[in-house]
Protein backbone atom coordinates (compact mmCIF):
# COMPACT_ATOMS: atom_id res chain seq x y z
CA UNK A 1 0.00 0.00 0.00
CA UNK A 2 1.93 3.22 -0.77
CA UNK A 3 -0.53 5.81 0.50
CA UNK A 4 -2.07 5.05 4.24
CA UNK A 5 -6.00 6.44 3.79
CA UNK A 6 -6.21 5.99 7.89
CA UNK A 7 -3.03 7.37 8.82
CA UNK A 8 -4.42 10.59 7.42
CA UNK A 9 -7.49 10.09 10.04
CA UNK A 10 -4.99 9.41 12.50
CA UNK A 11 -3.12 12.32 11.76
CA UNK A 12 -6.68 14.51 11.98
CA UNK A 13 -7.36 12.47 15.42
CA UNK A 14 -3.53 13.63 17.06
CA UNK A 15 -3.87 16.85 15.86
CA UNK A 16 -7.35 17.73 17.39
CA UNK A 17 -6.98 15.91 20.36
CA UNK A 18 -3.46 17.29 21.13
CA UNK A 19 -4.77 20.77 20.77
CA UNK A 20 -7.61 19.79 23.08
CA UNK A 21 -5.52 18.54 25.81
CA UNK A 22 -2.70 21.11 25.11
CA UNK A 23 -5.91 24.13 25.77
CA UNK A 24 -7.29 21.98 28.79
CA UNK A 25 -3.61 21.50 30.30
CA UNK A 26 -2.40 25.77 29.86
CA UNK A 27 -5.84 26.66 30.95
CA UNK A 28 -5.23 24.50 34.37
CA UNK A 29 -1.94 25.73 34.60
CA UNK A 30 -3.16 29.43 34.31
CA UNK A 31 -5.66 28.79 36.93
CA UNK A 32 -3.06 27.55 39.38
CA UNK A 33 0.05 29.34 38.83
CA UNK A 34 1.31 32.47 37.15
CA UNK A 35 3.74 31.87 34.20
CA UNK A 36 5.55 33.96 32.28
CA UNK A 37 4.93 33.70 28.41
CA UNK A 38 7.84 32.06 27.36
CA UNK A 39 7.28 29.19 29.77
CA UNK A 40 3.69 28.71 28.87
CA UNK A 41 4.72 28.54 25.14
CA UNK A 42 6.89 25.75 26.17
CA UNK A 43 4.36 23.83 28.17
CA UNK A 44 2.30 24.37 25.14
CA UNK A 45 4.41 23.04 22.67
CA UNK A 46 5.83 19.83 25.19
CA UNK A 47 1.59 18.99 25.81
CA UNK A 48 1.16 19.21 22.35
CA UNK A 49 3.98 17.60 20.19
CA UNK A 50 3.70 14.49 23.12
CA UNK A 51 0.10 14.32 22.98
CA UNK A 52 -0.02 14.43 19.47
CA UNK A 53 3.00 11.56 18.93
CA UNK A 54 1.21 9.64 21.75
CA UNK A 55 -2.01 9.61 19.64
CA UNK A 56 -0.94 9.62 16.25
CA UNK A 57 0.96 6.24 17.22
CA UNK A 58 -1.38 4.50 18.90
CA UNK A 59 -4.46 5.74 16.53
CA UNK A 60 -2.18 4.45 13.21
CA UNK A 61 -1.01 1.72 15.21
CA UNK A 62 -4.30 0.46 15.47
CA UNK A 63 -5.14 0.82 11.95
CA UNK A 64 -2.48 -0.31 10.02
CA UNK A 65 -3.11 -3.97 12.35
CA UNK A 66 -6.66 -3.80 10.87
CA UNK A 67 -6.00 -3.15 7.38
CA UNK A 68 -2.94 -4.95 7.44
CA UNK A 69 -5.18 -8.02 8.24
CA UNK A 70 -7.36 -7.26 4.98
CA UNK A 71 -4.34 -6.60 2.99
CA UNK A 72 -3.08 -10.27 3.75
CA UNK A 73 -6.68 -11.68 3.25
CA UNK A 74 -6.69 -10.24 -0.34
CA UNK A 75 -2.96 -10.82 -1.12
CA UNK A 76 -3.46 -14.63 -0.18
CA UNK A 77 -6.56 -14.44 -2.38
CA UNK A 78 -4.82 -13.31 -5.40
CA UNK A 79 -1.82 -16.24 -4.44
CA UNK A 80 -5.12 -18.60 -4.18
CA UNK A 81 -4.14 -19.10 -0.36
CA UNK A 82 -6.94 -19.82 1.11
CA UNK A 83 -7.09 -19.79 5.56
CA UNK A 84 -9.81 -21.00 7.45
CA UNK A 85 -11.47 -18.08 8.77
CA UNK A 86 -14.69 -18.31 11.32
CA UNK A 87 -17.20 -16.19 12.56
CA UNK A 88 -17.63 -14.70 9.19
CA UNK A 89 -21.47 -13.74 10.36
CA UNK A 90 -22.28 -10.03 10.54
CA UNK A 91 -21.63 -8.22 13.70
CA UNK A 92 -21.56 -4.28 14.82
CA UNK A 93 -18.40 -2.77 13.90
CA UNK A 94 -17.15 -0.09 11.67
CA UNK A 95 -16.06 0.06 8.60
CA UNK A 96 -12.66 -1.76 8.87
CA UNK A 97 -14.45 -4.47 10.31
CA UNK A 98 -17.01 -4.51 7.81
CA UNK A 99 -13.78 -4.44 4.92
CA UNK A 100 -12.42 -7.31 6.70
CA UNK A 101 -15.71 -9.63 7.22
CA UNK A 102 -16.09 -9.08 3.11
CA UNK A 103 -12.76 -9.89 2.54
CA UNK A 104 -12.64 -13.01 4.28
CA UNK A 105 -16.13 -13.78 2.66
CA UNK A 106 -14.53 -13.25 -0.54
CA UNK A 107 -12.13 -15.74 0.34
CA UNK A 108 -13.78 -18.23 1.06
CA UNK A 109 -16.34 -17.56 -2.31
CA UNK A 110 -13.40 -17.83 -3.96
CA UNK A 111 -11.78 -20.95 -2.14
CA UNK A 112 -15.81 -22.94 -2.96
CA UNK A 113 -15.83 -21.30 -6.77
CA UNK A 114 -12.15 -22.56 -7.55
CA UNK A 115 -12.61 -26.25 -6.47
CA UNK A 116 -16.23 -26.44 -8.03
CA UNK A 117 -14.08 -25.52 -11.21
CA UNK A 118 -11.42 -28.26 -10.60
CA UNK A 119 -14.05 -30.59 -9.90
CA UNK A 120 -15.83 -29.72 -13.39
CA UNK A 121 -12.39 -29.88 -15.12
CA UNK A 122 -10.89 -32.80 -13.67
CA UNK A 123 -14.79 -34.58 -14.67
CA UNK A 124 -13.99 -33.26 -18.47
CA UNK A 125 -10.73 -34.49 -19.04
CA UNK A 126 -11.74 -38.00 -17.36
CA UNK A 127 -14.80 -37.78 -19.52
CA UNK A 128 -13.08 -37.11 -22.95
CA UNK A 129 -10.58 -39.72 -22.62
CA UNK A 130 -13.00 -42.20 -21.68
CA UNK A 131 -15.11 -41.36 -24.60
CA UNK A 132 -12.01 -41.38 -27.08
CA UNK A 133 -11.02 -44.63 -25.13
CA UNK A 134 -14.60 -45.89 -26.00
CA UNK A 135 -14.70 -44.81 -29.46
CA UNK A 136 -11.31 -45.63 -30.19
CA UNK A 137 -12.37 -49.70 -30.06
CA UNK A 138 -15.01 -49.68 -32.56
CA UNK A 139 -13.83 -47.84 -34.94
CA UNK A 140 -10.65 -49.07 -35.30
CA UNK A 141 -12.02 -52.47 -35.91
CA UNK A 142 -14.56 -50.79 -38.36
CA UNK A 143 -11.60 -49.83 -39.84
CA UNK A 144 -9.39 -53.22 -40.11
CA UNK A 145 -12.44 -55.11 -41.54
CA UNK A 146 -13.01 -52.51 -44.49
CA UNK A 147 -9.29 -52.99 -44.97
CA UNK A 148 -9.23 -56.11 -45.11
CA UNK A 149 -12.14 -56.25 -47.55
CA UNK A 150 -10.49 -53.54 -49.92
CA UNK A 151 -7.69 -55.53 -49.42
CA UNK A 152 -9.41 -58.42 -51.40
CA UNK A 153 -11.09 -60.04 -48.65
CA UNK A 154 -14.40 -58.58 -50.48
CA UNK A 155 -13.98 -61.44 -53.62
CA UNK A 156 -13.86 -64.28 -51.03
CA UNK A 157 -17.01 -65.71 -50.51
CA UNK A 158 -16.26 -67.58 -47.14
CA UNK A 159 -14.98 -64.88 -45.38
CA UNK A 160 -16.75 -61.26 -46.98
CA UNK A 161 -20.08 -61.37 -45.45
CA UNK A 162 -18.43 -62.39 -41.94
CA UNK A 163 -16.29 -59.53 -41.80
CA UNK A 164 -18.94 -56.86 -43.04
CA UNK A 165 -21.15 -58.34 -40.10
CA UNK A 166 -19.05 -57.32 -38.21
CA UNK A 167 -18.05 -54.01 -39.02
CA UNK A 168 -21.73 -53.79 -38.88
CA UNK A 169 -21.69 -54.75 -35.36
CA UNK A 170 -18.84 -52.45 -34.54
CA UNK A 171 -21.33 -49.21 -36.05
CA UNK A 172 -23.91 -50.37 -33.84
CA UNK A 173 -21.97 -50.17 -31.21
CA UNK A 174 -21.02 -46.75 -32.13
CA UNK A 175 -24.67 -45.77 -32.33
CA UNK A 176 -25.60 -47.11 -28.82
CA UNK A 177 -22.44 -45.19 -27.61
CA UNK A 178 -23.86 -41.90 -28.85
CA UNK A 179 -27.07 -42.47 -28.18
CA UNK A 180 -25.91 -43.37 -24.19
CA UNK A 181 -23.54 -40.27 -24.26
CA UNK A 182 -26.48 -38.11 -25.43
CA UNK A 183 -28.57 -39.16 -22.60
CA UNK A 184 -26.07 -38.97 -20.02
CA UNK A 185 -24.85 -35.88 -20.84
CA UNK A 186 -28.09 -34.11 -20.80
CA UNK A 187 -29.25 -35.89 -17.59
CA UNK A 188 -25.51 -34.60 -16.15
CA UNK A 189 -26.10 -31.02 -17.28
CA UNK A 190 -29.55 -31.11 -16.06
CA UNK A 191 -30.51 -30.23 -19.54
CA UNK A 192 -32.77 -33.17 -19.15
CA UNK A 193 -35.45 -32.67 -17.47
CA UNK A 194 -38.06 -34.92 -15.20
CA UNK A 195 -41.93 -34.68 -16.59
CA UNK A 196 -43.75 -36.01 -13.24
CA UNK A 197 -46.91 -37.33 -14.46
CA UNK A 198 -49.76 -40.08 -12.53
CA UNK A 199 -48.27 -42.89 -14.54
CA UNK A 200 -49.87 -46.57 -14.42
CA UNK A 201 -46.96 -48.78 -13.39
CA UNK A 202 -48.00 -52.19 -14.27
CA UNK A 203 -48.78 -51.02 -17.73
CA UNK A 204 -45.06 -49.51 -18.15
CA UNK A 205 -43.52 -52.94 -16.64
CA UNK A 206 -45.76 -55.18 -19.52
CA UNK A 207 -44.96 -52.81 -21.69
CA UNK A 208 -41.15 -52.99 -21.42
CA UNK A 209 -41.05 -56.35 -20.81
CA UNK A 210 -42.83 -57.23 -24.42
CA UNK A 211 -40.48 -55.25 -26.23
CA UNK A 212 -37.37 -57.23 -24.44
CA UNK A 213 -39.15 -60.80 -25.08
CA UNK A 214 -37.30 -61.27 -28.44
CA UNK A 215 -33.75 -60.43 -26.87
CA UNK A 216 -34.72 -62.58 -24.30
CA UNK A 217 -35.69 -65.45 -26.41
CA UNK A 218 -32.20 -64.93 -28.42
CA UNK A 219 -30.61 -65.58 -25.01
CA UNK A 220 -32.22 -68.16 -23.97
CA UNK A 221 -33.70 -66.49 -20.62
CA UNK A 222 -36.74 -66.36 -19.61
CA UNK A 223 -38.57 -62.38 -18.42
CA UNK A 224 -41.39 -63.16 -15.76
CA UNK A 225 -43.31 -60.99 -14.44
CA UNK A 226 -44.11 -61.32 -11.05
CA UNK A 227 -47.86 -59.54 -10.86
CA UNK A 228 -48.78 -56.35 -8.83
CA UNK A 229 -51.75 -54.47 -8.56
CA UNK A 230 -52.83 -53.08 -12.22
CA UNK A 231 -54.55 -49.95 -10.70
CA UNK A 232 -51.06 -49.05 -8.77
CA UNK A 233 -49.93 -45.01 -9.96
CA UNK A 234 -46.67 -43.54 -9.32
CA UNK A 235 -45.58 -39.81 -9.61
CA UNK A 236 -42.57 -40.30 -12.03
CA UNK A 237 -41.07 -39.69 -15.83
CA UNK A 238 -43.22 -42.48 -17.99
CA UNK A 239 -40.11 -42.63 -20.46
CA UNK A 240 -37.53 -42.16 -17.72
CA UNK A 241 -39.02 -44.89 -15.83
CA UNK A 242 -39.53 -46.89 -18.75
CA UNK A 243 -35.50 -46.68 -19.91
CA UNK A 244 -34.92 -47.78 -16.12
CA UNK A 245 -36.52 -50.77 -16.68
CA UNK A 246 -35.40 -51.22 -19.77
CA UNK A 247 -31.34 -50.89 -18.75
CA UNK A 248 -32.32 -53.32 -15.59
CA UNK A 249 -33.60 -56.11 -17.38
CA UNK A 250 -31.39 -55.97 -20.39
CA UNK A 251 -28.49 -56.64 -17.60
CA UNK A 252 -30.75 -59.08 -16.13
CA UNK A 253 -30.47 -60.61 -19.92
CA UNK A 254 -27.23 -59.82 -21.01
CA UNK A 255 -25.20 -60.99 -17.45
CA UNK A 256 -27.56 -64.01 -17.48
CA UNK A 257 -26.77 -67.78 -18.19
CA UNK A 258 -28.37 -70.01 -20.81
CA UNK A 259 -32.03 -71.14 -19.16
CA UNK A 260 -31.53 -68.42 -16.49
CA UNK A 261 -34.40 -66.03 -15.80
CA UNK A 262 -35.35 -62.41 -14.77
CA UNK A 263 -38.02 -61.67 -12.47
CA UNK A 264 -39.39 -58.09 -12.43
CA UNK A 265 -42.13 -57.49 -9.49
CA UNK A 266 -42.94 -55.25 -6.17
CA UNK A 267 -41.25 -55.79 -3.01
CA UNK A 268 -43.84 -55.98 -0.47
CA UNK A 269 -43.66 -52.44 2.00
CA UNK A 270 -46.15 -51.48 4.39
CA UNK A 271 -49.64 -50.63 3.10
CA UNK A 272 -49.66 -47.08 4.77
CA UNK A 273 -46.13 -46.44 3.02
CA UNK A 274 -45.48 -43.47 0.47
CA UNK A 275 -43.73 -45.66 -1.60
CA UNK A 276 -43.38 -48.86 -3.76
CA UNK A 277 -40.03 -50.79 -4.54
CA UNK A 278 -39.70 -52.17 -8.00
CA UNK A 279 -37.06 -54.95 -8.33
CA UNK A 280 -35.50 -57.17 -10.91
CA UNK A 281 -33.88 -60.24 -9.90
CA UNK A 282 -31.79 -62.60 -12.47
CA UNK A 283 -30.40 -65.52 -11.83
CA UNK A 284 -26.81 -64.71 -13.82
CA UNK A 285 -23.36 -64.54 -13.17
CA UNK A 286 -23.78 -61.97 -10.25
CA UNK A 287 -20.69 -59.96 -8.96
CA UNK A 288 -18.44 -59.34 -6.50
CA UNK A 289 -19.17 -56.79 -3.06
CA UNK A 290 -16.73 -54.61 -4.21
CA UNK A 291 -17.75 -54.35 -7.52
CA UNK A 292 -21.62 -53.45 -6.38
CA UNK A 293 -20.60 -49.81 -5.48
CA UNK A 294 -18.64 -48.51 -8.20
CA UNK A 295 -21.04 -49.97 -10.96
CA UNK A 296 -23.31 -46.68 -11.41
CA UNK A 297 -20.28 -45.56 -12.10
CA UNK A 298 -19.58 -43.97 -15.73
CA UNK A 299 -17.58 -46.92 -18.26
CA UNK A 300 -17.42 -49.03 -15.10
CA UNK A 301 -17.55 -52.82 -15.99
CA UNK A 302 -16.72 -55.97 -13.92
CA UNK A 303 -15.97 -57.81 -17.35
CA UNK A 304 -15.30 -55.46 -20.38
CA UNK A 305 -15.10 -58.06 -22.62
CA UNK A 306 -18.76 -59.26 -21.82
CA UNK A 307 -20.12 -56.14 -21.84
CA UNK A 308 -18.47 -55.63 -25.00
CA UNK A 309 -20.02 -58.43 -26.71
CA UNK A 310 -23.23 -58.33 -25.65
CA UNK A 311 -23.23 -54.89 -26.99
CA UNK A 312 -22.79 -52.75 -23.24
CA UNK A 313 -21.67 -49.35 -23.21
CA UNK A 314 -20.85 -49.48 -19.53
CA UNK A 315 -23.27 -45.76 -19.07
CA UNK A 316 -26.10 -48.05 -18.24
CA UNK A 317 -26.27 -48.16 -14.72
CA UNK A 318 -24.79 -44.75 -14.55
CA UNK A 319 -28.44 -43.46 -16.23
CA UNK A 320 -30.49 -45.47 -14.11
CA UNK A 321 -28.70 -43.67 -11.23
CA UNK A 322 -29.19 -40.23 -12.57
CA UNK A 323 -33.04 -40.71 -13.30
CA UNK A 324 -33.49 -42.26 -10.19
CA UNK A 325 -31.70 -39.64 -8.05
CA UNK A 326 -33.85 -37.25 -10.47
CA UNK A 327 -36.81 -38.69 -9.31
CA UNK A 328 -35.21 -38.33 -5.69
CA UNK A 329 -35.78 -41.79 -5.30
CA UNK A 330 -33.11 -44.54 -3.71
CA UNK A 331 -31.53 -47.21 -5.84
CA UNK A 332 -30.22 -50.54 -4.33
CA UNK A 333 -28.17 -53.22 -5.40
CA UNK A 334 -27.93 -56.77 -3.99
CA UNK A 335 -25.24 -59.76 -5.84
CA UNK A 336 -23.29 -62.86 -5.47
CA UNK A 337 -21.03 -64.54 -7.62
CA UNK A 338 -22.75 -66.63 -10.01
CA UNK A 339 -26.20 -66.66 -7.82
CA UNK A 340 -27.43 -63.28 -9.11
CA UNK A 341 -28.17 -59.83 -8.42
CA UNK A 342 -31.28 -58.01 -7.38
CA UNK A 343 -31.99 -54.53 -8.42
CA UNK A 344 -34.23 -52.43 -6.69
CA UNK A 345 -35.41 -49.07 -6.63
CA UNK A 346 -38.65 -47.02 -4.73
CA UNK A 347 -40.92 -45.20 -6.12
CA UNK A 348 -43.46 -42.80 -4.66
CA UNK A 349 -47.09 -43.61 -5.01
CA UNK A 350 -49.88 -41.86 -6.01
CA UNK A 351 -52.50 -43.02 -4.16
CA UNK A 352 -52.69 -45.61 -1.83
CA UNK A 353 -53.23 -49.05 -2.84
CA UNK A 354 -52.64 -52.48 -1.55
CA UNK A 355 -50.35 -55.09 -3.00
P1 LIG B 1 -22.94 -52.23 -19.66
O1 LIG B 1 -23.29 -51.51 -20.89
O2 LIG B 1 -21.52 -52.67 -19.61
O3 LIG B 1 -23.90 -53.32 -19.35
P2 LIG B 1 -23.94 -50.96 -17.28
O4 LIG B 1 -23.68 -49.60 -16.77
O5 LIG B 1 -25.34 -51.32 -17.58
O6 LIG B 1 -23.01 -51.11 -18.54
O7 LIG B 1 -23.36 -51.99 -16.23
C1 LIG B 1 -22.05 -51.81 -15.75
C2 LIG B 1 -21.44 -53.15 -15.38
O8 LIG B 1 -22.13 -53.71 -14.24
C3 LIG B 1 -21.57 -54.20 -16.46
O9 LIG B 1 -20.53 -54.11 -17.39
C4 LIG B 1 -21.52 -55.49 -15.67
O10 LIG B 1 -20.19 -55.84 -15.41
C5 LIG B 1 -22.17 -55.11 -14.33
N1 LIG B 1 -23.61 -55.51 -14.30
C6 LIG B 1 -24.68 -54.75 -14.58
N2 LIG B 1 -25.82 -55.43 -14.41
C7 LIG B 1 -25.48 -56.65 -14.01
C8 LIG B 1 -26.21 -57.86 -13.67
N3 LIG B 1 -27.54 -57.88 -13.70
N4 LIG B 1 -25.50 -58.94 -13.29
C9 LIG B 1 -24.16 -58.91 -13.23
N5 LIG B 1 -23.40 -57.84 -13.53
C10 LIG B 1 -24.05 -56.73 -13.92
Amino acid sequence: MTKNFFSTIALRTAGFSSIAMAIVSVGLLVYLKDFTRAELILSFSIIFFSGFVTVYSVSAWLHNKRINEINRVLKNISKKKFEEYENLEEKEGDELDYLSLQAKKASKMVEKELLRLNKIENYRKEFIGDISHELKTPIFAIQGFIETLLNGAIHDKEVNEVFLKKAMRNVNRLIYLTKDLMEISKLETGEMKSNFQEVYLHDVVLDVVESLQYKAQKEDVEILVNEFDKNLQVKADRNQIKQVLINLIENGIKYNQEGGRVEVGLLPTKKDSERVRVYIKDTGIGMEVKDISRVTERFFRVDKSRSRDKGGTGLGLAIVKHIIEAHGEALHIESEPDVGSTFSFTLTKVSHVSL
